[in-house]
């Protein structure tokens, strides 16, 4: 017997069908003898639409009131599967954050889970029912009121109480079969992974592989929770995230991802000093902009330098209008903005332990005749800024290059 906590994402329980098939699975996972706790996601489409009618009420609707109204899906969606699973002769719950002793910050429609006090849960379990969580919902510490995680969020919720539950395993049922070596609709000879570790999911998350909230990720390593990704449209297995082992370390490059939510920022001539970077990239945070890459270079005439670097598009013209401010303020030179570029990058554990992986990378592109415009790394990564129009011919190089096609 196993306590398995199981996660349904918002395609899962998209449809009355579907609401019908999970709670299928639900029951059947209870019947072979586990304890189950299962969180859901709001019904696809369900929280985009919410959005929308706030906006379309109130330009900047408050935030208190969007973490209100957005919980709302996922309670509709919790209440519904447990509805299904009483019908067809299972015993369960639905429950909100709150219920399940969820507690958070106070910082509305991003808030971080502090504690949860999984007391009725446990009460529900011992009681022999199944619970359903409404998940991406939690309560604020200091003033009580409803929060939610962010985007995604209920990945976070699953994997946050299965820590707390010290669960056997957490299942993330999503509409993909689980973790490829690049994307399938990009390389058709891409392979789903057996397993991978929390650190190169991490990275991968952080790509613009948008299987699993990064910070789901980020719990799972903490507090050691096995997280399986896996289809509930096949349920075949899937890829399991785990801690990293000896084996993991032989395969030098796990995955291609590519994102191409990229802008490249670029100020010219900025005097050679001390403080002025700090100064730039301040005002930069202070707009709540994420810098990615950056690269300085020196100039032509060797007194001032150039620094570029990548911002979300989303938030480019935003960072341009800033650099230009910045640009008369500093008495700096010209200011450019590019939105036609795109991140492909190569992860693997593999890398610490292997030489020359950065050189093959940037070789297959120039190969290619791919122009690599910025480069960042980290001990399990490699990035390149290329001109977007190629990314889907770099990430088909690389993943030929590497190999991945082929069983490690
Ligand atoms: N319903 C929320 C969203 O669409 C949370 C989630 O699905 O995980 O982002
Ligand atoms: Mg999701």
């Amino acid at each position: 017997m196993a306590l398995i906590v199981q996660k349904y994402g918002g395609t899962s329980v998209g449809s009355i069908e579907r609401i019908k098939v999970v709670a299928q699975h639900i029951k059947e996972t209870a019947e072979k003898g586990n304890k189950v706790v299962a969180i859901v996601s709001a019904m696809a489409g369900e929280t985009d639409k919410l959005i929308k009618m706030a906006k379309e009420l109130s330009k900047r609707p408050s935030e208190r009131e969007m973490d209100l109204l957005l919980s709302s899906g996922e309670r509709i969606s919790s209440a519904l599967v447990a509805i299904r699973l009483n019908e067809i002769g299972a015993k369960a719950v639905a429950m909100t954050g709150r219920q399940c002793g969820i507690v958070t910050d106070e910082i509305h429609t991003k808030a971080r889970i502090k504690s949860i006090d999984a007391k009725r849960i446990f009460e529900h379990l011992d009681n022999g029912e199944i619970v359903i969580v409404a998940g991406f919902q939690g309560i604020s510490e200091t003033t009580g009121d409803v929060t939610t995680l962010g985007r995604g969020g209920s990945d976070t919720t699953a994997v946050a109480i299965a820590a707390a539950l010290k669960a056997d395993m957490c299942e993330i049922y999503t509409d993909v079969d689980g973790i490829y070596t690049a994307d399938p609709r990009i390389v058709n000879n891409a392979r789903k992974l057996d397993k991978i570790s929390y650190s190169e999911m991490m990275e991968l998350a952080s790509l613009g592989a948008k299987v699993l909230q990064i910070r789901s990720v980020e719990f799972g390593m903490k507090y050691n929770v096995p997280i399986m990704v896996l289809s509930s449209f096949t349920f075949n297995p899937g890829t399991l995230v785990t801690k990293e082992d000896k084996e993991m370390e032989k395969i030098v490059v796990s995955g291609v991802a590519h994102d191409k939510n990229q802008a490249r920022l670029k100020i010219n001539k900025v005097k050679d000093e001390p403080g002025v970077a700090a100064k730039i990239f301040d005002e930069i945070a202070k707009n709540n902009i994420n810098v990615d890459m950056i690269v300085q270079n020196v100039s032509d005439d060797g007194k001032t330098t150039d620094i570029s670097f990548t911002v979300p598009r989303d938030d480019a013209d935003k960072a341009f209008e800033i650099l230009q401010n910045l640009s008369k303020e500093l008495n700096a030179g010209e200011v450019s903005i590019n939105k036609d570029v795109a991140k492909v990058s190569i992860v693997g554990v593999g890398m610490r332990s292997h030489p020359g992986v950065a050189a093959k990378m940037f070789n297959t592109l120039a190969t290619e005749n791919i122009n690599i415009r910025a480069i960042t790394t980290s001990e399990i990564k490699i990035s390149c800024l290329i001109d977007e129009k190629y990314t889907e011919l770099a990430v088909r190089a690389l993943h030929d290059a590497f190999e991945l096609y082929k069983e490690q």
